[in-house]
């Protein structure tokens, strides 16, 4: 139940001066949300300094200013495309406002001569002479009338002026309450000198002086407030679950240690610490939601395995799942070979297996006979019915909606859960980003993996490259080839449909093909050709982005490499190298570069590490833009700016765990100045049951 006191901002947007019903849908669209609340989270992207310049000979070109002066004359254009001219003079000199397309009468009216004006806008210079074309304000300083001194200036949409959401948003900040409880630990915010909450939105939407220090600190305190208000609802998430029963599952050194013994290499240090966070986790009565982060090629499916056998050894099940068909096949004939000869029974489905087969599939899961189960969404279907599950893996968790999640958790009685992505994350952001999920990071990669050779080189040379993968695939290697896009109406033929074409022509080889128009069982079908050797080259979209581990492969060819993002790059590029063979990661680009491409590139070509690749990517772009679009349903931050306000985050958790760990023991007012902050801030959770 809302609190009564917030009422106001939880009214639709209409209720605001000026938003009618042809304005509303269009701010619902700018702020993402239909209450006033969301047009107050709605931050300027900036703020200018509207504050008067003393005189006009004191006017910076390119620069936005404010000034006084006379009103000269106003000058009708000399041609249809001239402005009309009003000329100010101030004493020190003239400025030439100057107006295209509009009617000089009502110029006239605007700029009666002889009167004061005060205009702001940019000062630019235009044939030696100083001007503002169409000033931000113009105002009559006979009636008092001003411009503000500060303008936040906010990200806009079509069909709404900045001026009418400063205007909107005014009205809106009158709507918050004043007698709103502080709900920060009072001696942080003495420490940190924040404003309070409704001080700091007037600082940051209305400010009355340019004070950049001030609305910095307002800032600083919102996102604070954000960074409690999501602290808080994970605590309460991670102390519900704590207080649901899950099997616990104890671990199971011994057989552990038996498959170790097994294995034709040793476990990374990196392994075996996630190892151990994950079997105290099954160790405990209680749900595990932890994430399993982990650079491609740094051998989560190891971890996973393990913690299945922990769970075989204790006799639960494990349902492990992938993505696709192609990712399950692939997780299902590892952990075959790797734990079958320990006497465990291993099995798959997908939507793929029909009749007979899926029958005693489904039947060996229904009475425990089948220990380790890998497969697609499939395994969580109708129908499909555990004996005894006790650990869902998810294998590179981004590509399932939350809705698939929250079904799967519905399975069987609160199981373990662990996700593993290959989404490498800035390791400062892994845990503020991932919310709820305790994270295990694996860091190391495995010993003797062979380094791949990354080249850039400009695609004039693009014969010499098409005849370097002519010959590795002669010496019985494989090439993959990556494009841009799909089509065939591209004039340069990076298309993947043309670029197939083209080399099946020129190297007299089968060449498959997948991209992402092409139906799921067609996909499959070429990345299954390619994997067992079938074909040689695979000319791909970035479909084959995600996974697909295919250890012949030592060529990777990226066509038009400048135009994708860092993150992509590696991802790529980790589909070769998995093998013993040197491997090349070729990065064709079209010149010139923009020295952000040339800054990707190098840093590709610099390491290997995706977690140094990670922060390079996020100083280049932004966490925003780095989580945005991929990680979209994990992160939406409304008030927080990751590169500004990271370091807040610890704090706010620390101070949520505390908060809910003594809730008994906190006075009535904090509890209830909490609880207000969340009904304004809690985010929806992205994984919970
Ligand atoms: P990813 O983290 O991308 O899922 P995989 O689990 O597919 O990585 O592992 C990549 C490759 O590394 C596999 O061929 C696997 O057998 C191998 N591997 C895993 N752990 C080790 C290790 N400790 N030492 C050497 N090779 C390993
Ligand atoms: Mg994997």
């Amino acid at each position: 139940m809302r609190d009564e006191r917030l009422f106001p901002l939880f009214q639709t947007l209409d209720a605001l001066p000026g938003i009618g019903p042809k304005l509303k849908p269009t701010l619902e669209h700018l702020v993402g949300g239909e209450h006033v609340w969301d047009l107050l989270l709605h931050m300027p992207e900036r703020w200018i300094d509207r504050r008067p310049v003393d005189t006009f000979d004191a006017l910076v070109r390119g620069e936005v200013a404010t000034v006084q002066g006379e009103v000269h004359s106003v000058k009708a254009p000399y041609n249809e495309r001239a402005p009309t001219r009003v000329e100010l003079f101030d004493g020190t000199g003239f400025l030439i406002l100057s107006y295209f397309r509009a009617d000089p009468r009502w110029l006239q009216g605007q700029f009666p001569v002889g009167k004061e004006r005060i205009v702001s806008g940019r000062i630019d210079e235009y044939r030696g002479e100083r001007q503002m074309s169409h000033p931000d304000f113009v105002m009559d300083p006979a009636k008092g009338e001003f411009p503000p001194p500060v303008e936040p200036i906010y990200p806009l949409t079509a069909g709404l002026t900045n001026k009418r959401v400063h205007a909107t948003v005014k009205a809106a900040l009158d709507l918050i309450p004043d007698e709103l409880p502080e709900w920060i630990d009072g001696p942080l915010v003495e420490k940190e000198n924040w404003p309070t909450f409704k001080a700091a939105m007037q600082t940051v939407h209305a400010p009355t002086e340019w004070d950049e220090d001030a609305i910095n600190l307002a800032r600083t305190r919102l996102a604070y407030d954000e960074a409690l208000a999501r602290e808080l609802t994970f605590a309460k998430a991670r102390a519900a679950r704590t207080k649901r029963p899950a099997p616990a599952i104890p671990a199971a050194p011994d057989t552990l240690n038996a498959l170790v013994k097994t294995l034709p290499f040793k476990p990374t240090g990196a392994q075996i610490k996630a190892t151990k966070d994950i079997m105290s986790d099954m160790a405990k009565p209680h749900p595990m939601r932890r994430m399993l982060q982990g650079d491609v090629g740094s051998g989560k499916t190891l971890v996973g395995a393990f913690a299945a056998v922990q769970a075989a050894a204790s006799g639960f099940q494990t349902a492990f799942m992938a993505p696709t068909e192609v990712l399950a096949r692939q997780q299902f004939d590892t952990l075959d070979a790797m734990l079958s000869p320990q006497g465990y029974t291993v099995a798959a489905l997908t939507g793929r297996d029909k009749g007979s087969a899926r029958q005693s599939t489904l039947m060996g899961l229904a009475d425990g006979s089948i220990n380790i189960i890998a497969g697609t969404q499939a395994l969580f279907q109708e129908g499909v019915a555990y004996k005894k599950l006790g650990l869902i893996i998810v294998d590179e968790q981004h590509r399932f909606g939350v809705v698939d999640r929250m079904k799967l958790a519905g399975k069987g009685t609160a199981p373990h859960v662990l996700v593993m992505s290959a989404t490498p994350i800035p390791r400062t952001l892994a845990q503020s980003i991932n919310g709820d999920l305790d994270v295990s990071i694996l860091d190391e990669k495995p010993a003797g993996r062979q380094p791949i050779e990354t080249r850039a080189i400009a695609d004039d040379r693009i014969e010499d490259v098409i005849t370097a993968v002519g010959r590795a695939i002669q010496r019985d290697e494989r090439a993959f080839w990556v494009c841009p896009r799909v089509e065939v109406d591209d004039e340069d033929g990076s298309s993947a449909i043309a670029r197939a074409a083209m080399l099946r022509e020129v190297l007299g080889v089968p060449v498959g093909l997948v991209h992402g128009r092409m139906k799921g069982e067609e996909k499959d079908a070429a990345l299954e050709d390619f994997r067992t050797g079938r074909t040689k080259l695979l000319v791909a979209t970035t479909v084959i982005e995600v996974g697909v581990d295919v250890s012949e492969a030592t060529i990777m060819v990226i066509e038009r490499a400048e135009g994708f993002g860092l993150a992509q790059l590696h991802q790529l590029r980790g589909r070769v190298g998995r093998g013993d063979k040197p491997s090349f990661c070729i990065l064709l680009y079209r010149p010139p570069l923009t020295e952000h491409a040339r800054e990707r590139i190098d840093t590709l070509r610099r390491t290997e590490d995706g977690f140094e690749i990670a922060e390079a990517d996020y100083k280049l772009r932004g966490a925003g833009d780095l989580l945005g679009k991929r990680q979209s349903g994990l992160i939406s931050y409304r008030l927080i700016e990751l590169e500004e306000h990271a370091d807040l985050i610890p704090i706010a958790r620390q101070d949520a765990r505390l908060a809910v760990e003594k809730a008994d023991k906190m006075s009535k007012q904090r509890a209830a100045a909490l609880a207000l902050l969340s009904q304004l801030l809690s985010p929806d959770l992205t994984f919970s049951d």
